[in-house]
């Protein structure tokens, strides 16, 4: 239905009520005035007849007919009224006129035949002598109770016509001055009612449109001024409630983005309704694209599709290992896990998915069974030369002094380098288990002291190659440091600079302080290392020529200590070289006052 505003609806009713109400006053006040105004008329007519008849009536007895038609038009002139005398037999005695002469009978005029019953004819008609319509009041003229005339008077209808048209004029302009004063003044009235309600309305829709701060005014009349305080209150609370909402909806996002797992919920119909920042960035999608789409049409990873389906088929909590696509250290790994969401009646209407990233575990456990299956390797290599040799000096090599001296030669060296290994790995396991905390336990020291320390401990193996080993630092330069580890650290790094250098060559440990750090770098001129081992040299048991590290008594833990103990001083290690030219390995230890 076509809406329109109350005004409208209202006020042409108003309008037509007051109209019709008017125009009926109006009509009915103009039939009563015209009833009125003819019975007074005829009281007039009569009373004039009376007059007229009283003045004629001594001349009807001397039948000076010729007078009595002057005396009527003398009593006309001054009456303003026609006058005409009939005798009993219907000739017309005296007219103020016309000529009586010249007139026909008037015996038969409905008004004279009343008249000449005794009663007051009265009659509006057409009169043929004066050729209009006229009104006539004839009475009957008596002597001796007997009726000797009859005395007519009569006025035209016209001009009672202008009376009354006259009179119906003002009346429509009086009506109609009323109608626009009523109009005006119902329009008035009806804009004080609508007003306050436009007002309200318009403060309802700032309340849909959000705004509820504002409130609306109350006016004075009594049922609207209730609705706009009951809008008001309703305003107010659910301010207060979208207000909670708000909050609350802060708190679930804020606890959602601050977990560390991924999260995300369906609908019965598959359809996300909710996924925090984390779930987003594991399956690489956009939180606002994503929200309302069904799972099918965001994700394409078979199986997280496949577990999810899983998961909304079944009443249990449903776990598993995902493993992403990808290849090499992009590869990721989720522990998914999916629990029934339900409703207020315990009616399953979705699920909720927790995505934990589990690639660091997975890593780790894989480096822990590379470390142990390198750990037996490495073991197994001196262990079974130790045990072959001791059996071949028992089958009989023992009774050969120059097999027995082999032999006892080769358990010596595989010892040392068993021992070796195992020194190393319970450094690297102390080194772990004393700074399970990056930076616990450093003092401050001065470094010039760990650099004397360290080229001292190499100063054997320096001679025996017969490398040469300089070093230069500034001896006052301190630093935040665990100088056991410190020193281990440069020894290594000192120790495979003799290794991997020819004799004669020189090896070279510097110290430098950029701004923020303290930079100790060790140079050799030996072997050097192609650029492709750079990046793995620190790893664990990595070695660029195997063969060699084994027979300089290496275990391919020495750079992995080093790593260690830099990363424990919250530093980092950095290498540069070139094959046949020599290698710079650094450690960079951050300056701290
Ligand atoms: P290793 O005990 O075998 O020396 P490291 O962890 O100390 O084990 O070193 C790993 C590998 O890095 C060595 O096997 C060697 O090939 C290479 N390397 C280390 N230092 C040097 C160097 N100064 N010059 C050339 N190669 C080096």
């Amino acid at each position: 239905m076509k809406r329109r505003p109350l005004f409208w609806k209202v006020y042409p009713y108003y309008f037509l009520v007051i109209f019709i109400s008017l125009l009926l006053v109006a009509l009915y006040g103009a039939r009563e005035m015209k009833t009125l105004y003819i019975s007074q008329l005829t009281s007039t007519l009569e009373a004039r007849a009376r007059v007229a008849e009283r003045l004629l009536k001594p001349l009807l007895n001397t039948n000076e007919t010729a007078r009595l038609d002057r005396e009527c038009k003398e009593i006309a002139k001054v009456s303003n009224t026609r006058i005409t005398v009939v005798d009993v037999k219907g000739l017309v005695l005296g007219d103020s006129h016309e000529d009586p002469l010249s007139m026909e009978s008037h015996g038969t005029r409905p008004e004279i035949v009343l008249a000449y019953g005794g009663e007051v004819g009265v009659k509006t008609r057409y009169s043929n002598t004066r050729q209009a319509n006229m009104m006539y009041v004839a009475i009957p003229v008596k002597q001796d109770n007997e009726i000797i005339a009859v005395v007519r008077v009569a006025v035209p209808v016209s001009a009672v016509e202008n009376i009354l048209t006259s009179f119906y004029r003002n009346i429509a302009i009086g009506g109609a001055i009323i109608v626009v004063l009523a109009a005006l003044i119902s329009m008035a009235v009806l804009k004080r009612l609508t007003d306050p309600l436009r007002e309200l309305r318009n403060g309802a829709g700032r309340f849909a449109a959000g705004d509820l701060a504002t409130r609306l005014p109350v006016p004075t009349t009594e049922e609207i001024a209730d609705l706009s305080e009951s809008m008001n209150k309703m305003a107010e609370q659910l301010a207060v409630r979208i207000k909670t909402i708000a909050q609350q909806r802060n708190e679930r996002e804020a606890i959602l983005s601050s977990m560390s797992e991924g999260i995300v919920a369906l609908d019965a119909d598959e359809k996300i309704v909710l996924l925090n920042r984390v779930v987003a960035g594991f399956l690489d999608l956009d939180i606002a694209e994503s929200r309302g789409k069904t799972f099918y049409e965001v994700i394409r990873i078979p199986s997280v599709l496949e577990f999810v389906e899983r998961a909304m088929h079944s009443s249990d909590i449903a776990e598993m290992e995902i493993k992403m696509p990808g290849s090499g250290a992009s590869v990721k790994y989720f522990q998914a896990r999916a629990a029934a969401l339900k409703d207020s009646f315990g009616e399953k209407v979705g699920v909720v998915v927790v995505f934990n990233d589990i690639t660091r575990l997975k890593k780790l456990e894989s480096i822990r069974r590379d470390f142990v299956a390198n750990v037996s390797h490495e073991l197994r290599t001196p262990i079974t030369a130790i045990t072959g040799s001791v059996e071949t000096l028992l089958d009989g090599a023992m009774d050969n002094s120059d097999d027995r001296r082999r032999f006892l030669d080769m358990i010596a060296r595989h010892s040392d380098r068993l021992n070796n290994l195992i020194k190393d790995l319970l450094s690297l396991a102390q080194i772990e288990s004393e700074t399970e905390q990056i930076g616990a336990g450093l003092t401050r020291g001065r470094v010039s002291n760990v650099i004397a320390s360290s080229v001292m401990a190499c100063q054997e193996k320096s001679r025996l190659h017969q490398v040469d080993v300089s070093y230069s630092c500034d001896p006052n330069l301190e630093a935040n440091i665990n100088r056991g580890q410190l020193e281990q650290a440069i020894t290594n790094l000192i120790d495979n600079a003799i290794k991997y250098s020819n004799q004669g060559s020189t090896v070279n440990v510097e110290v430098t302080s950029p701004v923020d750090e303290i930079v100790i770098s060790v140079q050799d001129k030996g072997v050097g290392i192609a650029e492709e081992h750079l990046p793995r040299l620190f790893e664990r048991f990595y070695r660029v020529d195997e063969a060699r590290s084994r027979d300089a008594g290496g275990t391919g833990l020495g750079l992995a200590i080093v790593k260690h103990v830099a990363v424990t001083h919250k530093g980092r290690v950095s290498v540069d070289s070139l094959p046949g030219k020599g290698s710079s390995f650094r450690i960079h230890l951050p300056r701290t006052q």
